[in-house]
C-alpha cells in the first residue's frame, strides 16, 4: 500500500500525530524535532512514545520522518553555528532512539562563501561526530534547491558527503520534488533520466523518502517555494508519475505543501486514487 502523509505539528506529541495522520488517510508523517527556528526541545514523554508505538502499529503508520530545524547549518562559517548544529543533531538522534527504525532528515547546510568543498567537509565532519555505531535511525540528506550557497543542489555534492561518512550504512537521501525541480532536474519532462542520474551518482538504494511538493517557480529557478499539488510548475500529473514510478513507489511520500489538514487530506486522496 502507498505510504503517504504530510508534515504535522508535533506540539501535541506523537500519539496525537498518529491519530491526525490516520484521520486524513495518511500512513506516514513528518514532524519537526523542535521549534524549526531552533531552540530547546521539550523533554521526551515516554508514556506518549509508548502509546504512539502501540497505536502506530495498529494503524499501520510508519516509518516516519523527523525533520531537523531548518535553521541548523552544519557548515556555517562561525564555530558556534556549527556547534549548535552538532549539539542539536546529537540530541535529536539520541531522542529518536526511543522510536527506532525511523528517519532523521536534515538540510546539509549553506557554506556561506567558504566554498562547496569546505562545506562538504564540514558537513561530513559533523556526521562523523553524531553518528554512533548501532544507532537505529537512518539520517537523510535532503536534496536542496541550490539557492544562495546551499550545499546539496547537485547530486554530486550529496555523493561527496556520503563518501566522507565513516558509517555510510546509517545514511540515506530524501528527494524533495520542489527542490530538485528548482535545482534544474526536470522530473516533469524527464523523470527516468533524472532517476538514472540519481542512481549513477548516488545510488537508488540510498533513496529512503520523498518530499512531495509542487513548485511556485520554473525549472532551475533555485528558489525553493513550495506550491500545492497541481498549483505549481511541476503539475499534478507529473507528481503522480513520481509516486507511481516503480523505483519510488514503495518509499514514504511526505507532503510539505502550503496546506491546512483539509488540503492535505485532499492531496492524499488524489494520490491514493491516481496511484493506488
Ligand atoms: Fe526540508
Ligand atoms: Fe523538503
Ligand atoms: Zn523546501
Amino acid at each position: 500500500m502507498l505510504k503517504i502523509g504530510c508534515h504535522l505539528s508535533s506540539s501535541k506529541g506523537f500519539l496525537s500525530m498518529a491519530e491526525t495522520a490516520a484521520k486524513i488517510n495518511g500512513n506516514t508523517f513528518q514532524f519537526f524535532t523542535r521549534n524549526p527556528r531552533g531552540g530547546k526541545a521539550k523533554a521526551l514523554d515516554q508514556e506518549d512514545v509508548d502509546a504512539y508505538l502501540k497505536r502506530a502499529k495498529e494503524l499501520g503508520i510508519g516509518p516516519i520522518v523527523a525533520h531537523a530545524p531548518y535553521t541548523l547549518n552544519a557548515c556555517g562559517a562561525e564555530e558556534r553555528v556549527r556547534e549548535f548544529a552538532l549539539e542539536t543533531m546529537a540530541d535529536d538522534l539520541s531522542r529518536m532512539e526511543h522510536l527506532p527504525g525511523n528517519y532523521y532528515n536534515f538540510h546539509p547546510g549553506s557554506h556561506v562563501k567558504q566554498g562547496t568543498e569546505t562545506g562538504i567537509c564540514l558537513i561530513a565532519d559533523t556526521l562523523n561526530t553524531v553518528l554512533k555505531p548501532g544507532q537505529r535511525t537512518t539520517v537523510l540528506l535532503e536534496t536542496m534547491a541550490g539557492k544562495g550557497s546551499e550545499v546539496g543542489g547537485r547530486f554530486e555534492e550529496l555523493r561527496e558527503i556520503l563518501d566522507r561518512v565513516e558509517l555510510p550504512d546509517q545514511m540515506g537521501v530524501c528527494l524533495d520534488t520542489c527542490h530538485v525541480w528548482d535545482a534544474g532536474y526536470d522530473i516533469a519532462g524527464h523523470l527516468d533520466e533524472v532517476l538514472t542520474e540519481f542512481d549513477q551518482v548516488i545510488g537508488l538504494h540510498r533513496l529512503k523518502a520523498i518530499h512531495l511538493n509542487d513548485s511556485r517557480n520554473p525549472l532551475g529557478a533555485r528558489k525553493d517555494r513550495h506550491a500545492k499539488i497541481g498549483e505549481g510548475f511541476i503539475g499534478a500529473e507529473a507528481l503522480a508519475r513520481v509516486v507511481r514510478h516503480p523505483a519510488l513507489r514503495d518509499l514514504p511520500f511526505v507532503l510539505e505543501t502550503p496546506n491546512e489538514l483539509d488540503g492535505y487530506e485532499r492531496e492524499i486522496a488524489f494520490f491514493r486514487e491516481t496511484c493506488g
